[in-house]
């Protein structure tokens, strides 16, 4: 990545404001005067041939007329007039051009804003929007934006394609006391995108957690890659779901992909953590941003109300760090900072008689002990005590307890005094929410940090001995008869050729050889129909199982071809398959689509009516480790199916991991002539006993 040119972009030394205007309300007006008002310290350089002075800034005539090196142009004349601009700025030697003006791809203006950017990088320019806000960052006194304030200050910084939602984002920190540093309107990411703002924060030194509000990846792969290296936590709140996914589709997995399930399963993948909406994302920028991962899984409640306690309690269930009770020793001594009626246990209810003194005790003390990986601290706003207080002997008990890596997050539930003692725990770094629920959703994105951090480098599995030519052979052929879809014999002998455990498959094309291959492979046998016309073949009546001698060999050839003419009369028929019967197992799928934003990805669940009905799958984007294909299994809502039920034995997760891993290596290696595949089912046994693919679809690529 080139920080440096990005560095000018987002930390720019000086800029110059290319359309600054002397008229208050227009945006080169409002951008000059939030400049000013920032008090931005760097070189301001409003440019504007008709005008001598704006705001007490001298004017020039163009860039080219400005002595000083200049960092970033921010740009806000019309679109048709920016072209030109490109070029003054390229010549001036200006690293990145922050371009407001919008007009450009989201109107329509898609060729305008490629010249742009062409035009732009060929000067070695970046370019971040257009149709943006622009950039703000506390650390550097830099509003560069025509948003009207930079935000309130903290460590988070918010990566947002959407403009608006940005400025109403500003305004909003100040009425919830949460923190930013930067916030980066990206718009139409014509140049600068996700990917690149990722990296660029994981660098800066003012920013401790990444925020990001997406409509949709430029680059879906790079993201993920990008991502998944940072150094820093990185929480998303994804919008809208594009129809590009569930397009009409020949194969299971295209109508189940749905964009918004493959985001979320590319979220995982990427080490991103997800928030649900945007008070979730801010909760979770705050926690993220302000405490350290939750290690372990023992988090202590301390409360002064029963009724607070079993909120926090249903909610650290509900989001997968269950309270267990503290030990012995730590309750003893918990006991002595409460009445007799009050409980040690966990939630830890100091009752309605604590103050300050039982706050700080207990505080100190559980932060402090081994036991406790991370400690909720509750309290509902009392006649006895004053909210401030309880805030800093909270704080005083963190501070005292020496602990830097544990993490700590707070509910205060009350009026005014509350919410300021709240804003200034927020204030010395503790995190603090206005209902119990939130510390615990914080606590548990503190958790699944340190989940992700522990699986997210796990290299990606790769097969070295796979046949490529052979399936580009098969494939050649298909596309010879002037086929997208490659019948089951075919896709088998592609997945063959890439490792994958398949049936013995025979095709015949009479019933008597028929009858001879059926000996060959053994009883019982399955007979299938094979025709490029007919996808699904159980609809045609075009499969039989269990076949166990000659006769029913004979009985099934004469009826399959029956029900196959009777279900398409001018189907083109290739003959009947004859193949092992593979024992009875469990039924999965696993599917491919070669996704618009993220490639080939991969899908999984469990097969036969689960996933028609259901939809329980899971995506992940190939490839990826054998850790994370054994992860697929734990997604979906059927795990328990796979991990053994009722007294029935675990399936081989194993062997079905590094299949899946196969699949991914294929889809992958085959991206060019895959669009959408499918094997469905796979039939998995008991662990140590593997599995079989028991049907195979592959349905190729259109090509000119
Ligand atoms: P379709 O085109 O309808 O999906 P399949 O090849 O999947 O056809 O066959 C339908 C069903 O028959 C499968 O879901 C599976 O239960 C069973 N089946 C197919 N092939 C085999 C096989 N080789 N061994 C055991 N069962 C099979
Ligand atoms: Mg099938």
């Amino acid at each position: 990545m080139d920080i440096e040119n990005l560095n000018g972009l987002l930390r720019p030394k000086s800029v110059a404001v290319i359309g600054a205007s002397a008229t208050p309300g227009k945006i080169g007006h409002t951008v000059l005067l939030n400049l000013k008002e920032s008090n931005y310290q760097g070189g301001i350089y409003p440019i504007n041939p008709n005008e001598q002075e704006i705001l007490g800034f001298k004017c020039y005539q163009s860039v080219l007329d400005v002595n000083e090196p200049i960092d970033a142009a921010i740009v806000t004349i019309p679109a048709k007039f920016v072209m030109d601009t490109v070029d003054q700025c390229g010549k001036k030697g200006i690293k990145g051009l922050i371009i407001i003006t919008s007009g450009f791809s989201e109107v329509g203006q898609v060729e305008l804003e490629k010249e742009l950017v062409a035009k732009a990088r060929g000067y070695g320019m970046r370019v971040l929007g257009p149709n943006i806000v622009g950039v703000l960052s506390n650390s550097d006194n830099f509003n560069g934006s025509f948003a009207p304030f930079l935000p309130f200050n903290g460590k988070g910084s918010l990566v947002s394609q959407s403009g608006a939602l940005l400025i109403g984002i500003d305004a909003a920190t100040y009425m919830r006391g949460i923190g930013f540093d930067k916030l980066i309107s990206i718009g139409n990411m014509s140049d600068v995108d996700f990917a690149d703002t990722i990296e660029w924060l994981d660098q800066d030194e003012n920013t401790s957690c990444i925020s990001l509000y997406i409509e949709g990846f430029k680059d879906g792969r790079r993201t993920i890659e990008v991502s998944r290296k940072a150094k820093k936590p990185i929480v998303a709140l994804k919008s809208g779901v594009s129809a590009h996914g569930a397009a009409a589709a020949a194969s299971h997995t295209g109508s189940l992909a749905g964009a918004a399930k493959i985001y979320k399963s590319a979220f995982t993948q990427a080490g991103i953590i997800q928030a649900e909406d945007l008070d979730n994302l801010f909760d979770r920028t705050l926690a993220l941003s302000q405490q350290p991962p939750l290690k372990g899984e023992n988090i202590l409640i301390l409360t002064n109300g029963g009724g607070v306690g079993v909120l926090g309690t249903d909610a650290a269930e509900k989001y997968g760090i269950p309270l267990k009770f503290a030990p012995e020793d730590v309750q003893a001594e918990l006991k002595k900072h409460m009445p007799d009626f009050g409980s040690a246990k966990n939630p830890v209810d100091l009752t309605g008689m604590a103050g300050n003194d039982w706050y700080f005790e207990t505080v100190n003390f559980s932060h402090g002990h081994k036991w406790v990986d991370g400690l909720v601290v509750l309290y509902c706003e009392t006649a006895m005590t004053d909210p401030m207080g309880i805030a800093k002997a909270i704080k005083d008990g963190v501070d005292k307890s020496g602990k830097t890596d544990k993490p700590v997050t707070v509910s205060f539930v009350g009026g005014e005094r509350s919410e300021k003692a709240m804003h200034w725990l927020v204030e010395n770094g503790i995190p603090a929410f206005a209902a119990p629920d939130k510390a615990l959703n914080a606590m548990a994105a503190l958790r699944e940090y340190q989940l992700i951090r522990e699986t997210a480098n796990n290299e990606p599995f790769v097969y070295d001995k796979a046949d490529r030519n052979k399936a580009l052979e098969i494939i050649t052929k298909a596309r010879q008869d002037n086929r997208t879809s490659l019948t089951e014999i075919e896709a088998k002998e592609v997945f063959k050729a890439y490792g994958l455990p398949v049936t013995q498959i025979r095709l015949s094309t009479s019933e008597e050889e028929a009858v001879n291959f059926a000996k060959e492979i053994g009883y019982p046998i399955v007979m299938k129909i094979v025709s490029p016309d007919i996808l699904h073949k159980s609809d045609a009546g075009g499969v039989k199982v269990n076949i166990k001698d000659e006769q029913g060999v004979r009985d099934a050839y004469k009826e399959i071809m029956k029900n196959a003419k009777a279900y398409k009369a001018d189907a083109n028929i290739h003959g009947i398959v004859i193949q092992e019967m593979a024992p009875w197992g469990t039924e999965v799928i696993l599917g491919s689509v070669n996704d618009p934003t993220f490639g080939p990805t991969v899908m999984f669940g469990l097969g036969g009516i689960f996933v028609e009905v259901l939809k329980d799958v899971t995506f992940k984007v190939a490839p990826f480790s054998k850790h994370q294909a054994l992860g697929m299994m734990s997604e979906i809502k059927a795990a328990p199916i796979l991990s053994g039920v009722r007294g029935e034995k675990p399936r081989d997760r194993e062997v079905l991991a590094e299949t899946i891993c196969l699949y991914a290596n294929m889809i992958m290696d085959l991206k060019d002539e895959i669009s959408e595949s499918d094997a469905n089912p796979v039939l998995v046994y008991e662990e140590g006993k593997g599995l079989k693919v028991a049907d195979a679809r592959i349905i190729l690529k259109k090509k000119q």
